[in-house]
């Protein structure tokens, strides 16, 4: 179904309520990283040019549904206000008398940002009271906090159930634009790279994207549990419980059934232990001695990985291949981030470890979209619900 732009919906002279995301690092009340304040002027400023009385909410940490001070979004509105050069109110909670009056007196052009949604126990709830007091406050509602849209909690899922105009912002449409439209029916060869630790999360993206792509390439710790199924020896390196390999297995004889191409490493960097000062060893060959743990992928790896990238018409990628935040063990994800980068085509990145490795290479100038949600667009390639993109459908 139809999920309408901010552009398309009227907005001149109304109230707008914007969903926006600005969980953003804070170390004593200083913001470290503003890349999610700066990734949400589109969407402000189209409103802004268009008049609206815009009032902002968002979540900020998990501070439980309780007022806790240093969770207070505070100090994101004083930036945002720097960096728009306007003022930005900052209401003293989310809901209440005082909230309700300062809602009434935002004009045009104006903005006021609310307090921390998960100060309410309603907000994770999706409590139904909470979501009404939110969408009294506006005439419009637009949602741009892709990073919550899996989660049903009240300012993504209830809040635009009391709305006919609502719709997506500009950041939103991009990751529905890449992560949907995009993989309906994608350029091939269409390669997927999975890597990092943790293979639930990962294993149901790999399972709903099998019958699409070309190659499947793996690497970081969860290689080892997929060698592991095939029967190899990978020393003391990171491996998922019994049922997970188990669903390795699993995967590795659908892939062979459908045709798809899965690459794993056949050859290793390993240490004794994992530290900054560990020694990097190379193992040439796929068992792993009993002493050494896996710690990121060899160079006759890299080659072979490269090669299916440099073809590829379209890449998913998700997971770093190796513990690359110890120098010793970044060249993998490093040559993985790029060799994407330098591929011309459809590339997808997300992730916050992978958009590290991807920093860390000088590497994200090259990708077509970086998505701003690491567990949402797993969730999403998983073909699970994702009740705040669901919301907007009109
Ligand atoms: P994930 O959250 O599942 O994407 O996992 C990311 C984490 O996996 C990063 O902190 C990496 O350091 C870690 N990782 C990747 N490869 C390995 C490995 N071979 N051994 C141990 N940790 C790894």
């Amino acid at each position: 179904m139809a999920i309408r732009s901010i552009d398309e919906i009227d907005i001149e002279g109304r109230r707008l309520l914007i969903r926006v995301d600005y969980n953003v690092p804070i170390v004593e009340g200083r913001i470290t990283d503003t890349e999610r304040i700066h990734a949400s002027l589109p969407t402000i400023k189209n409103a802004l040019n268009r008049n609206a009385h815009i009032i902002l909410a968002s979540h900020l940490g998990r501070p439980g549904g309780k007022h806790v001070p240093e969770m207070s979004l505070k100090p994101v509105a004083r930036e945002l206000s720097s960096i728009l050069r306007r003022p930005v109110m900052m209401a003293p909670d989310v809901i209440g008398e005082d909230v309700e009056k300062l809602v009434e007196l935002v004009g045009p052009s104006q903005l006021l940002m609310l307090e921390n949604l998960r100060f309410h126990p309603g907000e994770e709830a999706n409590d139904r009271e909470f979501a009404r007091t939110l969408a009294g406050y506006a005439h419009v509602y637009v949602n741009d906090a892709y990073g919550v849209c899996h989660r049903a909690h009240a300012s993504v899922a209830a809040v635009p159930s009391f709305y006919l105009d609502k719709g997506a912002g500009f950041l939103l449409l991009k990751e529905i634009e890449y992560l949907t439209t995009r993989l309906e029916d994608p350029s091939r060869p269409f390669v997927l790279i999975f890597g990092g630790a943790k293979v639930d999360e990962k294993i149901p993206a790999i399972r709903a994207l099998l019958n699409r792509a070309t190659t499947v390439i793996i690497g970081g710790a969860m290689a080892y549990s997929f060698l592991k199924a095939q029967g190899h020896h990978l020393g003391k390196s990171l491996i998922a419980s019994d049922d997970k390999v188990e669903q390795c297995k699993e995967i590795l004889a659908e892939a062979e059934q459908a045709g798809v191409e899965i690459l794993l490493p056949v050859d290793h960097i390993a240490a004794k232990r994992l530290s900054k000062s560990a020694r990097p060893i190379h193992v040439d060959g796929i068992d792993i001695p009993d002493d050494l743990l896996g710690l990121d992928i060899g160079p006759q790896t890299i080659e072979r990985y490269c090669d299916a990238i440099d073809r590829a018409r379209t890449i998913v990628w998700n997971g770093p291949m190796g513990a690359f935040e110890y120098d010793p063990f970044a060249r993998g994800s490093f040559a993985i981030a790029r060799a994407v980068a330098a591929n011309r085509q459809t590339t997808i990145v997300g992730g916050g470890d992978t958009i590290s490795a991807l920093k860390g290479a000088g590497a994200t100038r090259g990708i077509s979209h970086i998505s701003t949600g690491g567990g949402a667009m797993l969730h999403h390639l998983s073909n699970k619900p994702m009740p705040g993109i669901e919301a907007l459908e009109a």
